[in-house]
């Protein structure tokens, strides 16, 4: 543990003594928040994605009871933040509020034949912004998969704790996102992303070498309504795009298609608006597949351009950017030192990353920050990030 986690986890354990009684027995654990670095929405189309678990995300205090109480307490949250639930009583009806990421994980669990035993107490603290698309809600989940399974002894892997955490989010959440959070969390690799094929879940970790750069997370700060059902709707139009496309073609998945074979058959698709975000979908993972090729071949120029690429199809033609995060991916292109910027995760709001030379990053933050302020009047937050591990106990 670093001097930031050991006065973080001290805070956290305190936490749960003043809410739990004491600290007898208590097991700390945390899980991480993702940067996808390229193919965005292509994770429920079958494609392809990039992305690497952050050294920030959600800490865990975390100890068995003796009854059937489940007990969750967020040091992030107001005063309502501490609840009480019923190991028996776990169906979703009747429940909301951030709870729901946890308690969604235990009842994934039981569906799978893992109810536990008894009932926990559980004191989470999350250093990721909540709502920024660095998923912090699947942080939370695999973080509670893996107290579960630690606690327990449920016999889980990584693979399977995305799985749960995945099902959990578009089942008791009602949040239809593919498993690339998920799979991001808890499998992360120090100094590696992890180039996903979603179509299988076959993987592989690509060292992300930045000689001289590094990443640079630039958060919006706004979180524009609609976010999940925005999310949701696009998933249904990709839906029915490739219903369109079946009808000329055997394919199960829009990841499936090249781009020229795209431009072929395109003419199935009912829509202007469905052939936009299909097209997205297409073009996106075959960015995603050169990407991960020019960043093997040490050609981060090209994998940045790819970046920026990719923004241009999310805001043009699959609607997920907005004014605020379009000025910080906007402005980013016109600093010395950047390779390339882009929207990440869900969209709606939330963030850019960007990859900057390190002599520049100083500079970077400044101007991005100065004329964001200038143009949205607010205040964006910068984190420089580097490639980190999955969940662990500590
Ligand atoms: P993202 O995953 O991009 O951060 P989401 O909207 O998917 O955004 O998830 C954010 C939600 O996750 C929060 O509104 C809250 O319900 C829950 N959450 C995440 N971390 C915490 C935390 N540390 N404490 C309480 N709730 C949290
Ligand atoms: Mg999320």
């Amino acid at each position: 543990m670093n001097e930031d986690e050991k006065k973080l986890t001290t805070e956290l354990k305190a936490a749960f003594a003043a809410q739990y009684g004491d600290e007898e027995g208590v097991r700390l654990f945390f899980a991480p928040g993702r940067v996808n670095l390229i193919g965005e929405h292509t994770d429920y189309n079958g494609g392809h994605v990039f992305p690497c678990a952050l050294s920030i995300g959600t800490y865990a205090a975390a100890r068995k009871r003796d009854d059937r109480k489940i007990r969750l307490f967020s040091m992030n949250g107001k005063s309502d933040s501490f609840e009480e639930f019923d190991l028996d009583d776990l169906e979703p009806a009747g429940k909301s509020g951030w709870t729901m990421y946890p308690l969604g994980v235990v009842w994934t669990f039981g569906l799978r034949g893992m109810l536990p035993e008894t009932g926990f107490e559980m004191a989470i603290y999350g250093n990721i912004p909540n709502g920024s698309g660095l998923s912090s809600s699947a942080s939370l989940e695999v973080l509670t998969g893996f107290v579960l399974k630690n606690l327990y002894g449920f016999d889980v892997d990584g693979v399977e704790l995305a799985k749960i955490g995945q099902y959990s989010e578009n089942n008791y959440n009602g949040m239809k996102c593919g498993i690339m959070d998920q799979f991001a969390s808890a499998m992360g690799k120090k100094d590696h992303a992890i180039f996903l094929d979603t179509a299988d879940l076959t993987y592989e970790y690509a060292p992300v070498k930045l000689d001289g750069m590094k990443l640079v997370i630039a958060n919006s700060r706004v979180k524009h309504q609609l976010t999940d059902s925005g999310y949701n709707d696009r998933r249904r139009t990709c839906e029915e795009a490739l219903e369109d496309l079946k009808k000329v073609t055997g394919i199960s998945a829009l990841g499936e298609l090249t781009p020229e074979k795209y431009e072929e058959l395109k003419g199935a698709i009912r829509d202007d608006d469905h052939r936009r975000k299909a097209k997205h979908a297409v073009y996106e993972n075959d960015r995603t597949i050169r990407a991960i090729k020019a960043l093997k071949a040490g050609d981060i120029e090209g994998f940045g351009k790819l970046m920026n690429e990719s923004h241009v199809s999310l805001r043009d033609d699959y609607d997920v950017s907005c004014p605020e995060v379009d000025v910080l991916a906007e402005t980013a292109w016109t600093i010395p030192g950047v390779m390339g910027a882009r929207i990440t995760g869900g969209g709606f709001g939330g963030c850019t990353v960007a990859i900057v030379r390190d002599e520049s990053i100083e500079r970077y933050i400044e101007v991005l920050g100065r004329t964001y302020k200038e143009k949205t009047g607010l205040e964006a937050e910068f984190y420089t990030v580097t490639p980190g591990d999955g969940p662990a106990e500590l």
